[in-house]
């Protein structure tokens, strides 16, 4: 086998699992942070492997609903003033993924990567011994009353067409049966048995990260500025020097299109910023992963306490944080299960990485072929990482990679 030297930028989730994958046919493999691993989204996250959330955000309809959100300053979603006319472009390519034919190739694309990445996770828990940090207790998706039931009933079709197994449950006693201290006013529900949690993403990120180092891999702290292709090798300037490398891959999160920007390619990445609490043990018998859709959150269980967190703020990578959003998301987690104990949480606030159509961006530079990006995965980094590197690894070895890449290719836009 022929091996070289690669360079993952972003020790993320996504840049970790996939230098743990090209280590693993035998490439000598270095990630640069320019802060450390887990200093972006992957550590605070809601730490859930969402392998049914196939359904793109940017559904039929969704622009009509959105200004009912927007307008509603508990709702799910803001757009601080600042920033309303840096997203229009954004948002209008937005609007253009929600459109019927587009929407329903994302959605395949989107269940193919999840098909993929659900089997990549099994190979990878196996692969670095890390049961011990996974919970398998499915996920609750709660529904207030049979009029919001009914609305989401073609999504249900949707999974069903796609193969994901699920329950639907039509009475706040059936809901109790799998997790009792639920407000009666969910009355309905669907329950997707296969969906599992980390017990905490910062816990497993590093528990890759650990392996990685073990087996030979090398973590540096570094922020690259800029990257070029010249013969074989690729430069990358950082502000400790330049550095050479045969192969690069861009999994620098939310900051990804500035280096893709040096390369020349001018790609759509945003930041929807989400916000959480995390409570600590004993705050609530939790039994499974809980998400409100209707209300943009999920509360899930961390490290044998409650993060409560979720919200879309379309405030690019600059604005201070505005923690009274995840104030709001513990009001409403506390309303809706009310033997929540709400003291003694933390905050946090993480930069989702988010493509207009919801899909990630894994494929070579155009311009650059030794360049690999993978990056932009939105909602579903974690859920989507083990796939994604066995993506990137079979590009890098211009291998048959086991599904399509083309949906995923830089080159869509
Ligand atoms: C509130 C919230 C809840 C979420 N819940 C879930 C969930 O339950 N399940 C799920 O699947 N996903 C979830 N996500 C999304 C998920 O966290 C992200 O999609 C994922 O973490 C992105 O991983 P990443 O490795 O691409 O980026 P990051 O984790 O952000 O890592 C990027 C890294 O690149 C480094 N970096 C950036 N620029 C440079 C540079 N120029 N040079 C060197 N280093 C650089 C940064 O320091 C950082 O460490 C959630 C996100 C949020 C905000």
């Amino acid at each position: 086998m022929t091996t070289s030297e690669i360079t993952v930028i972003g020790a993320g989730i996504i840049g970790i699992s996939s230098a743990l994958a090209l280590q693993s046919c035998g490439h000598a493999v270095t990630v640069l942070d320019r802060e450390g691993v887990g200093a972006g989204a992957s550590s605070g996250n809601a730490g859930a492997f969402a392998f049914t959330d196939i359904v793109p955000l940017a559904t039929p309809g969704i622009m009509r609903e959105a200004p009912k959100w927007l307008l509603d300053p508990s709702g799910p979603l803001s757009v601080p003033p600042a920033y309303a006319l840096k997203i229009a472009p954004w948002m209008l390519r937005f609007w253009r993924a929600s459109w019927r034919d587009r929407y329903a190739r994302s959605m395949a694309a989107q269940s193919s990567l999840m098909a993929l990445s659900r089997a990549a996770l099994e190979r990878q828990v196996k692969g670095v011994d890390g049961e011990a940090l996974m919970q398998r207790e499915g996920q609750l998706q709660l529904y207030e009353g049979e009029a919001e039931f009914r609305a989401s009933l073609p999504t249900w079709q949707l999974r069903e067409a796609h193969g994901i197994r699920f329950e639907l449950l039509q009475s706040p006693e059936a809901i109790a049966e799998i997790q009792p201290g639920l407000d009666r006013r969910f009355t309905h529900a669907g329950f997707t048995p296969d969906w599992l949690n980390t017990c905490d993403p910062a816990a497993w990120l590093r528990h890759l990260a650990d392996r990685f180092v073990a087996l030979g891999g090398r973590i540096e702290q570094a922020e690259v500025t800029a990257l070029a292709q010249e013969g074989a090798r690729v430069r990358l300037t950082t502000g400790s020097g330049a550095r050479a490398a045969d192969r690069v891959v861009v999994a620098a999160g939310a900051w990804s299109h500035h280096l893709a920007r040096t390369l020349g390619d001018r790609l759509p990445l945003e930041t929807e910023r989400g916000y959480n609490t995390t409570l600590p043990a004993g705050a609530f018998d939790l039994r499974t992963h809980l998400t409100f859709g209707g209300h943009g959150f999920v509360v899930s269980r961390i490290n044998g306490g409650v993060r409560v967190g979720g919200a879309v703020e379309l405030g690019g990578l600059r604005l201070p944080p505005n923690y009274k959003r995840a104030r709001v998301l513990l009001d409403k987690a506390a309303e809706f299960l009310p033997g929540l104990k709400t003291s003694g949480g933390t905050r946090w606030m993480g930069f989702r990485p988010s493509m207009p159509d919801s899909l990630p961006v894994i494929g070579a530079a155009p311009r650059a072929d030794r360049v690999i990006y993978a990056f932009g995965h939105g909602h579903l980094g974690l859920t989507q990482a083990a796939g994604t590197a066995e993506l990137v690894r079979d590009l890098v070895r211009r291998g048959i990679p086991e599904i399509n890449p083309a949906p995923f290719a830089p080159t869509r836009f």
